[in-house]
């Protein structure tokens, strides 16, 4: 495809889109069709052979039914394929989906069941893996005890960089080393491939809960993982069978996301920097988890990625007490789960995100996660000021109770 010869700006903008002038139209078709007239039975039978098997629709016999394939979600997979430098990409309803379907065939694939986990992860990647749902056992580990976690029977090493809630990096090159002949999955949610393609350094699938950057405005859930043409195949096997399928309009949504995506990291990081740096120097902060701020010891800004990106997250002097304060104070972040989009949001990931994790992996009382947006920055800086005023940290009644009291979640 002549468009992947295209810098990534350009990439982000046209991928996906190459065949619209000689379909006379300037925005990609949205086709919501359930199921396609077939021409005959026996080319659609072929057809239907050819998807199942975890391949394209045939000409002759079209596309069949949804489950199976869909226009409008294969221009969204064609377009993050060429920015993440793979071969192809396979999308699903969110990204639990898509990391589900990644463990199952790799399972399928192999026969193996163990999984080594690099903590920390998201934590509904961690709860899952922790929950044996799916068949699989976990073994977790730091990222430096890959080599010694890997066993005959694994069939998959899973790993998030910058891992979510505390920024940490992880070393994709050393860990590909360290995994042998095991496929390497990096979590690319934090980065977007706008900062790192996992896939340049060894990774074998890199994943997107594309709810976060790739839509970017809040309104998509989806999932997305870029690999080889091979690992697609066995991704849109389990995805034919299992139905977890992205939506075409999440799939349009999803690809219009695409194009503005560079711009956006850009900016959004640019407004992380100040925030970080000014958050560094609040008496109220201990510490600030920014890759920048952090020191990088191994150099992987630069070598590995190219920005410390727009997530931080900060330890408060208050602990649990004045995490709660300032989520409940803030005017223009706004408190909630999820991240990556164009508002700046505010969570408290032992409270929530990770809520569902072991107790050794919990992220500290104390930790408040912030997804930077596109506002601008005096004015993030200017709610923060507010909120974190001292005469806001002193604990309201009942502030001892601290992040796990009350119900635990249901677990499925
Ligand atoms: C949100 C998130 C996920 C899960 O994605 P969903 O789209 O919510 O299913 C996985 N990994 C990371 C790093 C995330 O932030």
């Amino acid at each position: 495809m002549a468009s992947r010869f295209l810098r990534p700006d350009s990439l982000a903008v046209h991928a996906g889109r190459e065949d619209l002038a000689d379909l006379g139209v300037h925005a990609p078709p949205l086709d919501l069709s359930s199921t396609n007239p077939l021409p005959d039975v026996e080319a659609g039978g072929l057809s239907y052979e050819a998807m199942a098997s975890g391949g394209t629709p045939l000409a002759e016999g079209g596309a069949v039914y949804a489950r199976l394939w869909n226009p409008t979600v294969a221009r969204f997979e064609e377009a993050l394929a060429a920015l993440e430098h793979a071969e192809a990409a396979v999308a699903f309803s969110s990204g639990m989906a898509a990391f589900t379907a990644v463990t199952l065939a790799r399972v399928h694939e192999t026969g193996r069941r163990h999984v080594v986990a690099v903590r920390p992860l998201y934590g509904g990647t961690d709860h899952l893996l922790t929950s044996g749902l799916l068949g699989t056992e976990t073994t977790f580990c730091r990222p430096g005890e890959i080599a010694g976690a890997v066993r005959p029977d694994t069939a998959l090493v899973v790993l998030e960089t910058p891992a979510n809630p505390t920024l940490d990096l992880v070393d994709i090159r050393a860990a590909v080393t360290a995994a042998g002949p095991v496929p390497v999955l990096v979590d690319n949610t934090f980065a977007t491939p706008v900062l790192q393609n996992p896939l340049d350094h060894g990774a074998a699938f890199a994943l997107h809960s594309a709810t976060k950057y790739l839509g970017g405005h809040g309104d998509v859930i989806g999932g997305v993982v870029a690999c080889s043409a091979e690992h697609a195949a066995a991704l849109r096997r389990v995805r034919a069978v299992t139905g977890a399928l992205l939506h075409p309009l999440g799939g349009y949504l999803l690809h219009r996301g695409l194009a503005t995506l560079p711009v956006r990291v850009r900016a959004q990081q640019d407004n992380a920097r100040r925030v970080a740096a000014w958050l560094a120097a609040h008496p109220q902060v201990t510490a600030v988890h920014y890759p920048e701020l952090a020191g990088d010891p191994r150099g992987l800004l630069g070598r590995q990625m190219r920005g410390p990106g727009a997530m931080l997250a900060v330890e408060l002097r208050g602990g649990y007490a004045a995490a709660r304060n300032v989520t409940s104070a803030v005017r223009l972040f706004t408190h909630a789960v999820s991240l990556g989009g164009v508002d700046s949001l505010i969570q408290h990931p032992r409270a929530l995100t990770h809520r569902p994790v072991t107790a050794e992996a919990k992220p500290g009382e104390g930790l408040v996660r912030l997804s930077i947006g596109l506002e601008d920055p005096a004015d993030l800086i200017a709610d923060l000021d507010q909120a974190l005023a001292p005469d806001r940290s002193a604990p309201r009644s009942g502030g001892e109770a601290g992040a796990d009291a009350g119900r635990q979640p249901v677990a499925h």
